[in-house]
């Protein structure tokens, strides 16, 4: 199994065009600071690349990453398709950037797939332009991800009902934000990628203990970051991101797996976005890793 991280910022990125916290400033004084929005790009087989989340940043995401380039046809690409976790807009904006694809295949669960076509009318905006078609990612038990016996599996675990503000008042449902399961029959390995985590349900605590990989969301540190950095009057809980630190965060839940464990998705308030912070020095105490841009992992 080969992954690429092709971002690892929450919502704005770091730095975000209208914030000059300590984050933000720094990583525009520091340029090996900045953070793109979180994306994972997974390869279903030679060649053939889907890319988890599409971010604003889609198109300077590929092109960073020479494996995702183009040729050697004038208009063949590598990107076969697109994975979703949620229907936040950082993560599905960057699907009309790619408007200029033959075809786009766009994997989803049901309420994620309503929300971009009954909400943001996706459907009828991209028709004129290319023909999406649309997936729905398996909740029970996993299907190939492109076709093939020993092709990557893949899977979804429902995480929580958080819709995006856009579509507050649609049908409750907990399939909106999902985790992902990726196996590989080749190689028996699997991973777990969850970039937003407004709870930790059974289901995901039973994929991540026996993964060798997972990747999870590290929006913040503490659950009054928010409020303490002024950027929201809403805990991280509140705002449907489980902490990293204190009773309940994740490091308390990441600590004890035998995976390799890393958080993504961090936003610009994050302590761990300055790579001197103490912080990191904690996460490392208990085995748990940063995720960077550009990162690949080999499985
Ligand atoms: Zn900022």
């Amino acid at each position: 199994m080969l992954l690429h991280v092709l971002g690892t910022a929450a919502g704005g990125g770091t730095p975000q065009w209208n914030c000059a916290c300590p984050g933000c400033s720094g990583a525009r004084a520091h340029p090996h600071r900045r953070r793109r929005h979180a994306s994972l790009a997974v390869q279903a087989g030679e060649g053939r690349w889907y890319i988890v989340n599409a971010t604003p940043d889609i198109g300077d995401q590929i092109e960073a990453e020479p494996g995702l380039h183009p040729g050697p046809g004038l208009r063949q690409t590598p990107v076969a398709g697109l994975v979703l976790t949620d229907a936040e807009l950082d993560h599905t904006l960057g699907i009309a950037r790619l408007r200029e694809a033959d075809g786009l295949e766009v994997l989803a669960t049901a309420p994620v797939r309503q929300a971009l076509m009954d909400r943001l009318h996706l459907g009828a905006v991209l028709g004129p332009y290319t023909s999406v078609t649309w997936r729905e990612l398996p909740l029970r038990g996993s299907e190939p991800l492109d076709g093939g016996a020993a092709a990557l599996h893949i899977s979804a675990i429902p995480v929580s009902g958080k819709r995006p503000r856009y579509a507050a008042d649609a049908p409750d449902d907990d399939a909106w934000v999902i985790a992902l399961r990726l196996y590989d029959p080749a190689s028996g390995t699997s991973a777990v990628y969850a970039p937003a985590l407004a709870a930790w349900p059974d289901h995901l605590q039973q994929a991540a203990a026996e993964a060798d990989l997972v990747i999870v969301d590290g929006t913040f540190w503490d659950d009054e970051e928010p409020r303490r950095t002024g950027i929201s009057s809403r805990t991280a809980t509140g705002m449907g991101h489980l902490p990293i630190d204190g009773p309940g965060g994740t490091a308390e839940l990441l600590a004890p797996l035998d995976a390799r464990c890393l958080y993504t998705h961090l936003n610009n308030t994050n302590p761990l976005v300055d790579p001197a912070a103490p912080q990191h020095k904690r996460l490392a105490r208990l085995g748990i890793e940063v995720a960077h841009d550009g990162m690949e992992i080999e499985l």
